[in-house]
């Protein structure tokens, strides 16, 4: 019941949703990856470094022959073809494509962490993952009702939210 991989996209430059179309364009013309669910997009303020433009955050569900590092690859390949160059930490970028879960997997590498060692404190990713996954459990056994409360109470004044009418 919990074997379904979702991924995190963001945008701060550009046209940020023609962005975030392109990267599920993209990661559809792989071939072996199947986008079963899309999340609203979010308007988020920026996260980490706070003088730059809002984000705007799309969460999806996936399924996929890929193994999660032969998956980091491939979205890799896709952030660098839809123009990311700068690689400042939390700064501006084109595209940011994150493994969010993969089933059940849990995974410490130098290159990946599963589930991505942020998921759990922000609130731009959980929103739409329980958007679009509301009966998900985590590899730790809590629900994604249980980690966004406790994200809720953690989580800094400052970040905003709102979701788009658009989808
Ligand atoms: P962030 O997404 O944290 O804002 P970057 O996109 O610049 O930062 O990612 C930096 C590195 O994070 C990547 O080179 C990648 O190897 C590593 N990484 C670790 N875990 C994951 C994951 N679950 N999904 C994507 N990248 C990851
Ligand atoms: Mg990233």
């Amino acid at each position: 019941m919990n074997g379904q991989v979702y991924l995190g996209l963001g945008s701060n430059m550009g046209d940020k949703e023609e962005n975030l179309a392109q990267a599920i364009y993209q990661i559809e013309q792989t071939g072996k990856i199947i986008v079963t669910r899309k999340s609203s997009l979010y308007i988020t303020s920026p996260w980490g470094k706070t003088d730059q433009d809002e984000f705007l955050n799309q969460v999806i569900e996936i399924e996929t022959e890929f193994t999660p590092l032969e998956l980091l690859d491939v979205l890799q390949k896709i952030e660098i073809k839809l123009g990311r160059l700068r690689n400042e930490k939390w700064g501006p970028r084109v595209i940011d494509l994150d493994i969010l879960l993969f089933g059940e997997e849990t995974i410490a590498l130098h290159e990946l962490v599963i589930p991505h060692p942020h998921l759990y404190a922000r609130l731009f990713v959980l929103i739409p993952l329980q958007e679009i996954a509301p009966q998900l459990v985590f590899p730790d056994g809590k629900g994604i009702g249980e980690v966004l409360a406790r994200a809720a109470q953690l989580e800094d004044a400052s970040q905003s939210i709102r979701k788009t009418e658009n989808k």
